[in-house]
């Protein structure tokens, strides 16, 4: 065994010991509200499958039209991986989200962490608030821009920060958010944010991954819901989510677009969307425009869910959205009750340290459209009964 295999062993040792190991286990069958893992039939408040439609029979139907053009895209999008239907697919798209241009991305991972590390330089700074996704302080942490980590929505600390960064004569200065967080379902005060970025000369740029599709009028998300489209100057957003396919849009300003296109690396060096892909992402978008109804069962599905937790004694910290964290402490108790969870027929993973800060492991539940009044009523029974016996609640 080499000096690198056992440091290896001793590594995963540590995870094991600090009760953070993960494991990937296989479902089958359609991930709906209800799935299968190991032959058992589990309510599933897992996904991010909010409106139900990664399995809807016209995205299936618009993917297999699309895999006639070709099983893959050939090349990335800058040699010949541009396909007629992706140039499309970005015109709605920008007019869809009432920007100049838009461009897609294969992940919002890639999306997240190419774009910040073109748009920012060394010299640059940038704040972020201490909650956002992982992908954006990694694209953050690939600039080499001076960060600023500012408290969770905390505004006073934000200005503050962006005082003390003046002084420094620095250059460009971009704010970044997620606007429904992803661990905490709570959602950023973008019409404040938007006020601080344009007293100080910043830019904004906004993570919209768990509010496209959800939020705001046809979904179109998080900044229109708030009335401050105008006002962001990146919308990056993700396919995978909502809109129950794959792949990542940053959309905005047209020559900033164009220079994301021409020196974003994650999009230079990759190969492109495949067409089944695009084809699903372009039907996708049509559809959940038209699913008002969708959208409002989500809702109706969230509150009855938060609120009785709530009214049982739960702490679902911010939470006003589809994704409801129950807040239990250590990451060991947040494994027990995932497991006795599970035990029950409920599927909720628990969610640890380095995913949120230490001392605040949790389960995190998201909901669906498609829940239907006896999952959540077998859900939210479960959870409570278990609440009770690890003495939660
Ligand atoms: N941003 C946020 C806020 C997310 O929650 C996620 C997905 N977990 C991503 C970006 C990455 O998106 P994708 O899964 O498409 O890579």
């Amino acid at each position: 065994m080499s000096a690198w295999d056992q440091e290896i062993r001793q590594r995963m040792a540590m995870i094991r010991d600090q009760g953070r190991l993960r494991k990937s286990i296989p479902t089958s069958e359609a991930v709906q509200a209800v799935l299968i893992r190991d032959g058992k039939r589990l309510i599933n408040l897992s996904s991010n499958n909010y409106l139900g439609l990664a399995n809807h029979p016209t995205l299936i139907k618009a993917q297999q039209e699309g895999a006639c053009l070709g099983a893959g895209a050939t090349a990335s999008r800058l040699i010949v991986g541009h396909a007629k239907e992706t140039a499309e697919l970005e015109e709605e798209l920008s007019s869809y989200k009432g920007t100049e241009s838009s461009i897609v991305f294969t992940s919002g991972y890639t999306a997240n962490i190419g774009v910040l590390s073109s748009l920012l330089r060394r010299g640059d700074v940038v704040f972020s608030d201490r909650l956002n996704h992982a992908s954006i302080i990694d694209g953050i942490r690939l600039s080499g821009a001076r960060l600023y980590r500012y408290r969770h929505n905390d505004l006073d600390h934000l200005e503050w920060q962006l005082k003390e960064a003046d002084r420094g004569g620095i250059r460009n200065r971009l704010i970044v958010t997620d606007t429904v967080f992803s661990m905490d379902g709570d959602i950023a005060p973008l019409a404040d944010i938007v006020q601080l970025k344009e007293k100080f000369g910043a830019a904004l740029m906004i993570d919209d991954a768990h509010g496209g599709g959800v939020l705001g009028f046809e979904g179109k998300g998080t900044a229109d819901y708030l009335g401050v489209t105008e006002g962001v100057d990146f919308h990056m957003g993700t396919f995978s989510k909502a809109y129950g396919v794959s792949g990542a849009y940053v959309a905005g300003k047209k020559e900033w677009i164009e220079y994301v296109e021409n020196t974003c690396r994650s999009l230079i060096y990759t190969t492109a969307l495949p067409p089944t892909v695009i084809a699903g992402i372009r039907a996708s978008i049509r559809l959940v425009r038209q699913r008002e109804d969708l959208r409002n069962d989500l809702v109706k599905n969230s509150n009855v869910f938060r609120n009785q937790l709530r009214q049982a004694g739960f702490d679902t910290g911010g939470s006003t959205t589809q994704i409801i964290p129950v807040m239990v402490g250590g990451a060991e108790q947040a494994v027990q009750f995932s497991d006795l969870l599970c035990e029950r027929g409920v599927l909720s993973v628990g969610i640890r340290p380095p995913t949120v800060p230490e001392g605040e492991a949790r389960l995190r539940f998201t909901l669906m459209a498609t829940m239907e009044e006896s999952h959540l009523h077998q859900a939210i029974t479960a959870i409570i009964e278990t609440g009770q016996q690890l003495g939660v609640i």
